[in-house]
């Protein structure tokens, strides 16, 4: 385990997630465990299993207590200042020395009882590296090794040597597999779990570049009418009224020609972040409650301002800022200062109305707008 830099990131809701994925994990090797106390318990009353009362209860306090340790470890997210905060190995190594222990007190039970550290090591494709495989491995078998030597240099009777060294050859060719083994199936699941994190990531991407425009960095046309339809259904079920504002750069064709077209986009750029800001600022104005204003690119040089909450006046109002905000200061481009202004349909939505009526009365309004002279704002009421 390589201890990393604590975090002092306050838990989000992701790492409650994975915390509880490690308590849930936990229980599962707690009940592993409460399964071989059983059997140990079981080996014992037959008289198979050389302890006195007091070193089981001993070993049993032990288990009890490095559970309980585990658990506030990972619970209270101490553990989490480790590489694996699920503490794996610390765990699989102190289920391996308690087996040992175990066995070495085993007798004719020893070559069954073997099979408790195939279910410990199991674990350990939760999380284990390779190295930390082999070391799981190296401990077992170097610990029953040991054992078998001790049984050997103890026994005078040939064929029961032979058969314990039959055993832990047996025993070193398992766990030799199941670190090989493991090790690879657990390189598999950090590799899959890095390969969903990469497409998540990639995934939030691709829906931010579906839902935006590049140019501006406003919301795109498709994502304006989503949100279109949501303040449309909030207005349906009584919730919320709004109202719409369609904007369109006077003259902007003359920008380009005079400019050129990276200019004409600098001033497309400049006045869409300029829009959103005053929007912001005005919503402070105009806002009835806790909804936000939202304004996105509807096309070419014409952007869509959605005014939740907001009656006609109020729209109006909005309207008349961003109006002025774009009219009093200049654009600054490669090509130099390039004044623009922009004409403002608004209309306020209508109960029972789909959207498309309510934005296409705006368009009206912006038309009239066009004509009587532009830099101006008109609304739907006003024909
Ligand atoms: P009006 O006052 O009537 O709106 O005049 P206008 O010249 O703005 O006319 P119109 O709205 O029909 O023309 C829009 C122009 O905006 C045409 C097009 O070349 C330009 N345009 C549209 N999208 C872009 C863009 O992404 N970048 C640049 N540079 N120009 C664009
Ligand atoms: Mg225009
Ligand atoms: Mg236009």
């Amino acid at each position: 385990m390589t201890a990393t830099t604590p975090t002092s990131n306050p838990p989000t809701a992701d790492s409650n997630g994975v915390r509880k994925l490690r308590l849930r994990r936990l229980r599962l090797g707690m009940l592993s465990w409460i399964m071989a106390f059983a059997l140990a318990i079981y080996a014992w009353s037959l008289n198979l299993l050389e302890m006195s009362l007091v070193q089981f209860a001993l070993v049993g306090t032990t288990v009890l207590v490095l559970l309980l340790a585990l658990h506030l470890a990972i619970r209270t997210g101490w553990s989490e200042r480790f590489r694996d905060p699920s503490l794996t190995l610390f765990h699989i190594l102190a289920a391996t020395l308690v087996s040992l222990y175990i066995i070495g007190h085993a007798d004719e039970a020893r070559a069954i009882l073997l099979m408790l550290f195939i279910v410990a090591a199991f674990f350990g494709v939760f999380q284990l590296r390779k190295e930390e495989y082999v070391m799981v491995a190296l401990v077992a078998v170097f610990g029953f090794t040991m054992i078998v030597i001790d049984k050997i240099v103890g026994s005078d009777d040939a064929d029961q040597r032979t058969l314990l060294l039959l055993e832990l050859g047996v025993f070193a060719v398992v766990m030799f597999w199941i670190a090989f083994i493991g090790s690879n199936v657990a390189h598999l699941r950090r590799k899959l779990s890095q390969h969903n994190r990469d497409l998540k990531r990639v995934a939030r991407n691709l829906k931010h570049i579906a839902e935006h425009d590049d140019l501006t960095g406003l919301p795109n046309r498709r994502q304006l009418i989503a949100r279109l339809e949501l303040a449309h259904a909030m207005a349906e079920t009584g919730d919320q009224h709004f109202s719409v504002a369609v904007l369109d750069l006077d003259h902007f064709k003359r920008v380009n020609d005079r400019h050129g077209h990276q200019a004409g986009d600098e001033v497309l750029a400049q006045m869409a972040h300029r829009a959103r800001e005053v929007l912001r600022g005005a919503d402070e104005v105009v806002r009835i409650d806790d909804s936000v204003p939202d304004i996105g690119r509807f096309g070419g040089e014409e952007f869509l301002a959605i005014l939740p909450g907001t009656d006609m006046e109020g729209a109006r109002l909005a309207a008349e800022r961003l109006r002025q905000a774009i009219a009093e200061q200049p654009f600054e481009t490669k090509a130099g200062n390039i004044e623009c202004t922009v004409s403002i349909g608004v209309a306020e939505h209508r109960s029972g109305e789909p959207v498309h009526q309510t934005v296409g009365r705006a368009d009206a309004a912006l038309y009239r707008a066009k004509s009587r002279g532009r830099n101006r704002i008109e609304s739907d009421l006003e024909s």
